[in-house]
């Protein structure tokens, strides 16, 4: 089947394009082109390399200008992105000439205390959910880094420190406010369009626009964090450690193990985040005391802060600008064999080209019962089994080495795929094009059985594919 061409703004009628832009209060909701003031940091991006020249860059305010936009998108056949944290490093949340609906602004955050839910605008990022949700000593499930938008991580799943007790982010979305294609606003929950409520839990950014989601919280005390580097040669001992500890963890510690190189002499390191979610030192070294037996750390900072300081531990090694890529694998155990092999992978690989210098491998050790309770038919995600995310992040300067970059990952994510069923996060399947999610067979690796039902239900509600960013479902 073949879905219509999209255009690009420069195609369609000028008049239309300006009645368009006098259909907004251009006090309140500012719709911007490339002459405009505020255009260039409307199509920032946190990787150089997703930033696209749009024709318009909509400013939405409110529920209305949602409408509007994906209306006019839809009449006239555009190619139309939405974009909220811009984390998304294929450019799926830009569009080069078309249109894009920037949600930053819409980025309001209120709690209801006595329902225990969070209301937040789908323009906001985890940061502002986890700073309002703690005046209340509440939290919801976020990701691990506080500038990361709420839009694309809950729509593909979301998980963070918060996971092993209370599952993934989708799994505390209570409801939403959404725009279809058909520019009909919607609300879902578990009583109320049951079928869309289901696609949005995993396949979201294939369904609408979500103007506003409704999480649950819980509660939240002080937690106590470590921040530990220990040299290379320490590899084989800090996998074997943390192979007891993954023994014994309990839900409410874990541990991302990372594969990176230390400023500012660059030497290979081994870096562990250790999460205790309790504000007690005392209980975090009784946690953790089997990592410590691995010896001296090169560095060590051990801290209890409120937990929306977690999301900003780090900030240094998640910075914007420069180009970015970022691939995963899901594994059922933590194997030394590989982690041997992925490490000298990546010390040859940036030995070979300083300009990949800060790239790291990041693998998180949540504990997936939770995730792993829900059967993987009652949201679209369908991954729902234990197993450990690794994240490659890719880091470089120049797009003379994209294809060398990419390649490296691709090949570090195979030694890993050897660990597990070659399932894919969505969210971590985003190179530097889109050209990835052109592959069925890996959609097919990120929706498993519920890719079918995903089609139908992209027919029923998207059939000429307005929302064509990302990893598109195809009807
Ligand atoms: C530094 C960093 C840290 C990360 N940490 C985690 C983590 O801890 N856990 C995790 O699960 N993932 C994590 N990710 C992956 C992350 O979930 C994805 O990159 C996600 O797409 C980011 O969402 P965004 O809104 O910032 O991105 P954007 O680029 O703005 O959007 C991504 C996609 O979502 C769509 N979208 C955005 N907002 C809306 C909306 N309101 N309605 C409809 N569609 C929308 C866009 O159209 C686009 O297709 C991380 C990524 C980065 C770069």
């Amino acid at each position: 089947m073949s879905y219509p061409q999209k255009k690009l703004i420069k195609d369609i009628d000028p008049n239309e394009v300006q009645k368009f832009k006098e259909s907004f209060d251009n006090n309140i909701t500012k719709v911007l082109t490339e002459v405009d003031e505020g255009y260039e940091e409307s199509i920032t991006r946190w990787a150089d390399n997703s930033i696209r020249k749009a024709g318009i860059v909509v400013q939405a305010t409110c529920l209305d200008d949602i409408v509007k936009t994906v209306n006019f998108a839809n009449k006239n056949n555009l190619d139309f992105a939405v974009c909220c944290g811009g984390h998304s490093t294929s450019g799926s949340s830009s569009s080069e000439g078309g249109i894009v609906l920037n949600m930053r602004k819409l980025n309001k955050v209120r709690v209801d205390t006595g329902k225990k839910l969070i209301y937040a605008q789908g323009g906001a990022l985890f940061g502002e959910v986890d700073s309002e949700a703690w005046k209340y000593g509440l939290a919801t499930v976020g990701g691990i880094v506080h500038h990361t938008g709420i839009g694309g991580l809950s729509l593909g799943g979301g998980f963070g420190y918060l996971t092993s007790k209370h599952g993934l982010t989708v799994d505390n979305i209570m409801g939403a406010t959404i725009v279809t294609a058909d520019g009909e606003v919607r609300e879902l929950s578990a009583n109320k369009n049951e079928e869309l409520f289901w696609a949005i839990r995993g396949c979201g950014i294939n369904f609408g626009v979500v103007y506003e989601f409704i999480f649950k919280a819980h509660e939240q005390k002080e937690i106590v964090v470590g921040l530990l580097a220990f040299p290379a040669e320490k590899l084989d001992s800090a996998v074997e450690a943390t192979n007891t500890w993954l023994r014994n963890r309990g839900i409410d510690e874990n541990i991302t193990f990372i594969i990176n190189r230390l400023p500012p002499e660059n030497k290979p390191t081994i870096k562990l985040v250790l999460f205790s979610n309790d504000p007690s030192e005392q209980v975090f070294r009784k946690k953790f005391s089997i990592i410590y037996e691995c010896g001296e750390p090169i560095f060590e900072k051990v801290e209890r802060m409120p937990y929306p300081k977690l999301n900003m531990l780090l900030d240094e090694s998640s910075n914007y600008g420069i180009r970015k890529a970022v691939l995963s694998a899901q594994v059922d155990h933590f194997n030394i064999s590989s982690v041997r092999e992925a490490y000298d992978s990546f010390v040859n690989f940036t030995n070979e080209h300083p300009e990949a210098t800060y790239s790291f491998i990041a693998i998180d050790l949540i504990d997936g019962k939770k995730i792993a309770s829900i059967p993987s038919d009652s949201t679209a995600f369908h991954p729902r089994k234990q197993f450990y995310n690794i994240a490659i992040i890719q880091r470089w300067n120049t797009k003379h080495y994209d294809k060398i970059v990419y390649n490296w990952g691709k090949n570090v994510q195979s030694i890993f795929n050897k660990d597990g069923d070659k399932s894919l996060y969505v969210n971590f399947m985003d190179t530097t094009t889109e050209h990835v999610y052109k592959n069925e067979e890996m959609l097919k690796n990120v929706w498993g059985k519920n890719y079918e039902k995903l089609k139908e239900l992209k027919r029923k509600y998207d059939p000429n594919v307005l929302f064509r960013k990302g990893a598109v479902i195809f009807p």
